[in-house]
C-alpha cells in the first residue's frame, strides 16, 4: 500500500484508512445543463450515501466541480451523518455544461489556476464564486476534475486545462478528466504533461464508453489512470463490456492502473430519488462478477490500493489536519 493522505470533507485522512474507493460519483449536483436531474437533498442524498455505506464502500470521490452546483457545506453534513468519507472535486467540466455568460468561459489560465489552488490548500467557494464576497467553506477540495469535447479539446476547454495543469503540478492533487465517448485520451494527456502535471497524477474518465483495450493499455502504459464508471448504466453498454475490458486490460499488465465508479450525477439514477441503479450496484451486483473473473487480490487492487495511490496528496507541512 503507498503512502500519504488524501484530502476529505472532514479534513486529511491517511490513505490505509479508506477502504473501498468509488473514485467517481455525484451526491449533490445542479448542472445548468440538465435542471430536471440535479442532486439538492441533502437528506435524501445521505440515504444514498448510508445504502452505499451499508455494501461496504468506505470513501468516495464527489467529481462535482465548479460551476455544477458544488455544495461543500452539504457534502460535510452527507459525509458526518453516513460516515461516508468523501473526496470533493475542484476544477471545470467541458464547455456543455457552463450557460452562456458564465465566468468561466473566459476567465484568464491564471484566476482558473488561482481558484483551484484556493479550493485545494485553503476551502471551496460556497458558490463558485458567483458571489466572489461570500466566505470559503471550511472544507477543501481533493482532486481536479477537468473536461474535453467529443475528439477534441475546445479553445476554452484548452485554457482550463492548462490552469488544471499546473494547478495539479503545483499541490499533487490528480486530476480526472471527462473523456467525451472515451476519446481525445492522448492529446489531453499531452496538453496536461506540457504545462508541469506528471502521468501518475492524471487519470481519463469514461474510457469504457469506448470499450477498446489496445488503447487503452497504450494510455496506461503511459502511466496515466484509466476509470471505468458506466457500469450499470445498462443504457451505453452490458456490465460484461466492462468486465472483458478489465480482463483484458490487466492481462495486458495495466492491472495497476484501472479504478471503478458509477457516475450517477442525475436524479434519475439514485435510488434515494427514486431512481436506479443507486450507488449500491458497485458492490452487490457487479464486484461480485468482478471477483468471480479475477479473484479477490486483484479486486482489491482495483477497489482499495489504485484509487489510494491515485488520489494521495503529500503532506504539506503545516496543512490544517
Ligand atoms: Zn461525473
Amino acid at each position: 500500500m503507498p503512502e500519504g493522505q488524501v484530502i476529505t470533507v472532514t479534513g486529511a485522512r491517511p490513505i490505509e484508512t479508506l477502504g473501498v474507493v468509488d473514485a467517481h460519483d455525484h451526491l449533490l449536483m445542479d448542472s445548468p445543463g440538465m435542471p430536471d436531474q440535479a442532486i439538492t437533498d441533502v437528506d435524501r442524498s445521505t440515504e444514498e450515501a448510508r445504502d452505499a455505506v451499508a455494501t461496504g464502500i468506505g470513501t468516495l470521490v464527489e467529481m462535482t466541480p465548479i460551476g455544477l452546483g458544488r455544495n461543500p457545506a452539504g457534502l460535510r453534513a452527507i459525509s458526518e451523518r453516513s460516515g461516508l468519507a468523501v473526496i470533493a472535486a475542484s476544477g471545470f467540466h467541458r464547455d456543455a455544461h457552463y450557460p452562456a455568460g458564465s465566468w468561466v468561459h473566459d476567465a484568464p489560465v491564471e484566476l482558473l489556476q488561482e481558484r483551484i489552488v484556493t479550493d485545494l490548500t485553503v476551502g471551496m467557494h460556497p458558490a463558485d464564486w458567483d458571489d466572489p464576497d461570500l466566505p470559503l467553506d471550511e472544507a477543501r477540495a481533493g482532486a481536479i476534475k477537468g473536461g474535453a469535447s467529443y475528439h477534441r479539446i475546445s479553445r476554452f476547454e484548452h485554457t482550463r486545462l492548462e490552469a488544471i495543469g499546473a494547478a495539479s503540478a503545483a499541490t499533487g492533487a490528480a486530476i480526472l478528466v471527462h473523456t467525451e465517448i472515451g476519446t481525445a485520451g492522448h492529446e489531453i494527456v499531452d496538453l496536461l504533461e506540457s504545462v508541469g502535471a506528471t502521468t501518475d497524477r492524471i487519470a481519463l474518465a469514461h474510457l469504457d464508453r469506448n470499450p477498446d483495450w489496445e488503447l487503452h493499455a497504450e494510455i496506461a502504459a503511459r502511466g496515466v489512470t484509466l476509470e471505468y464508471d458506466t457500469i450499470g448504466r445498462t443504457k451505453y453498454h452490458a456490465d460484461s463490456v466492462v468486465l472483458d475490458l478489465v480482463e483484458r486490460v490487466a492481462a495486458a499488465g495495466h492491472l495497476e492502473r484501472i479504478v471503478l465508479g458509477l457516475d450517477l450525477g442525475a436524479r434519475d439514477y439514485l435510488r434515494a430519488y427514486e431512481g436506479g441503479p443507486g450507488l449500491r450496484y458497485l458492490m452487490t451486483t457487479f464486484v461480485p462478477r468482478l471477483r468471480r473473473r479475477l479473484g479477490d487480490d486483484a479486486v482489491a487492487r482495483i477497489l482499495i490500493a489504485n484509487p489510494a495511490r491515485l488520489y494521495a496528496v503529500p503532506a504539506r507541512a503545516g496543512s490544517p489536519a
